[in-house]
């Protein structure tokens, strides 16, 4: 029987390299294609990283229930179609859902059973200096994207796996091991609790984070 993934990490951790490294070794699990209103970037294509539509569109389908959820991130609208589900349930294939933390509760009212992963970085500064190598925001929306980040942290008790993206190889192996083998990650439940409360604690104990969070107030 097919089965359900959600899979999420705050911006900037690598999940869409480690899904699609994934998708490309392993045919049988598919990526669902959200729908965004967001505006396309350079190098996404239309109908693969993401269905660009309207505002209108977008809402006269969730209005419609064509979406199985829908969330509002960065100031623009995110969902996930029971079409595309079905498209992929189809062919007997697995589906791997990369949504928020927001996107994985939705889900999992509608579907109690998706097993879900969140993908951790090493540290909150290393995701800092990751958000500032993507060099496509400026300073206050990386650090938007950062407090984004601790929000989504705060929330992991509802994931049932965690990944820590330290290395890209062993995160990957980490992952087809959950996906594609069933098995469980190195990190049990509790110590990836932990580990995300580890992060927490970080954006308090990080003088480069504090000196940020000052300079970010005084704007
Ligand atoms: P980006 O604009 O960087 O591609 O994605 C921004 C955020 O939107 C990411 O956290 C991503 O997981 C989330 N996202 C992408 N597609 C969906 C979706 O269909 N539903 C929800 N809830 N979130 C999504």
């Amino acid at each position: 029987m097919s089965k359900l993934f959600v899979v999420s990490a705050p911006s900037g951790t690598g999940k869409t390299t480690l899904n699609n490294r994934l998708m490309k070794e392993f045919p049988t699990v598919e990526i669902a294609v959200s729908h965004t209103t967001r505006a396309i970037r350079t190098g996404e294509v239309d109908g693969q990283s993401y269905h660009f539509v309207s505002k209108e569109t977008f809402q006269s389908m969730a209005k419609s229930g064509q979406m199985l959820e829908w969330a509002e991130v960065f100031g623009n609208l995110y969902g996930t179609s029971k079409l595309e589900l079905e498209r992929i349930f189809a062919k007997g294939h697995n589906v791997l859902l990369e949504i928020d933390v927001q996107g994985c509760r939705s889900i999992l009212r509608e579907r109690p059973d998706a097993i879900t992963v969140f993908i951790l970085p090493p540290a909150i500064e290393t995701l800092w200096k990751r958000l500032e190598q993507r060099g496509t925001d400026k300073l206050s929306d990386r650090w938007r994207r950062l407090l984004t980040a601790k929000q989504e942290i705060e929330a992991c008790h509802i994931y049932n796996h965690f990944i820590v993206n330290d290395t890209v190889e062993k995160a990957y192996a980490e992952l087809k091991s959950i996906i594609v083998d069933g098995n469980p990650p190195a990190l049990n439940h509790e110590d990836g609790i932990r580990y995300c409360k580890s992060l927490i604690d970080e954006f308090r104990s990080s003088p480069l984070l504090q000196d940020l969070k000052k300079k970010l107030e005084a704007n």
